[in-house]
């Protein structure tokens, strides 16, 4: 149980994100007058194209952003969309506050119209959404497994003595130990292994098979969380073409309909997931809290041995 962070979930999130929400990479930009157009960006607008509702997310406050020509003219056409007057370049050169806009579907809605579709188009995104969950919830339901394993067995230690025959007065000598406990009891976190390996392999089963219906490129709805930044370039990312929602807004689901590759839906199931315990476990890692747990038990039996 390394104290580093998880590679492989962090690697599976970055993957997922290139494939279903930010696709473009990032790759060095400096602004060209001639090509990118700066723009006083200060918030964005998701409307659901079903019921109506809008959700505005403020962004952090910076001064310019870069704008390529292709995505403000896609803003424009959006613009349309929904009946708002697009400002003049003049307005825009101005340094005018500009909103940032979105089409889509909010949760609600996609409940009941994207999530239950069975066109292959829909079902092949809605299972590799299913697939990323999978890939975030393993590890904090591991982490569960490997806490509890942890309180039932100091839950279990009778007197105090037990734990003088472990020397626990460094920092190092207490994760060993709290790891030498967990390992002692992994049944749960096995649990948790197994039924993802499960969910893996048949996701698995059902993409591939899918996928053999489809062409290599199509358009489908995807979720987009309005808590994830966004590149005002249709081609890349860079610090110059990236806003990022403020902190303090509650993140919310809207589904765009937006165009999927086949290749990269392949390159994210075909991605290194964890497969044995061991990995499981490094995933997870260490943390800190654990040590309050074992304190926390330790001054429970002192405070006992002081009212006796
Ligand atoms: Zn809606």
């Amino acid at each position: 149980m390394a104290n580093e962070p998880s590679r492989i979930t962090d690697n599976l999130l970055n993957v997922y994100n290139y494939c279903f929400v930010e696709t473009v990479p990032y790759a060095f930009f400096k602004p060209n007058p001639e090509r990118d157009i700066p723009v006083k960006l200060v918030d964005k607008e998701y409307h659901c194209e079903a019921c109506g509702k809008v959700t505005k997310v403020k962004y952090n406050p910076r001064p310019l952003t870069y704008y390529s020509k292709g995505k403000l003219a896609q803003q424009r056409r959006i613009y349309d969309t929904i009946g708002k007057s697009f400002p003049f370049m003049g307005e825009i050169a101005a340094g005018e506050p500009f909103t940032n806009e979105a089409v889509g579907l909010c949760r609600e809605c996609a409940a009941k119209e994207v999530l239950t579709a069975e066109t292959p188009e829909q079902q092949v995104v809605n299972l590799s959404e299913e697939l990323h969950r999978a890939d975030e919830l393993v590890v904090a339901k591991a982490r569960a497994a490997m806490e509890k394993a942890l309180t039932d067995w100091l839950a279990g230690v009778e007197t105090p003595e037990t734990f003088l025959q472990y020397n626990l007065t460094d920092f190092n000598a207490l994760r060993d130990f709290i790891c030498a406990v967990m390992l002692e009891d992994t049944t749960g976190v096995q649990a948790v292994l197994t039924e993802y390996l499960a969910t893996v392999g048949e996701v698995e089963t059902r993409l591939r098979a899918l996928l053999a219906q489809l062409p290599e490129q199509w358009k489908a709805y995807a979720a987009r969380s309005t808590a994830v930044f966004e590149s005002m370039h249709d081609k890349l990312y860079h610090e110059y073409t990236v806003a990022f929602p403020a902190a303090g807004q509650l993140p919310q689901d809207y589904y765009i309909n937006r165009s999927i590759e086949k290749k990269r839906v392949l390159m994210f199931l075909e991605q290194p997931r964890v497969e044995s315990l061991e990995e499981l476990l490094q995933e997870v890692g260490f943390h800190g809290e654990w040590i309050d747990l074992v304190n926390a038990r330790l001054q429970q039996f002192g405070s006992e041995q002081e009212k006796e």
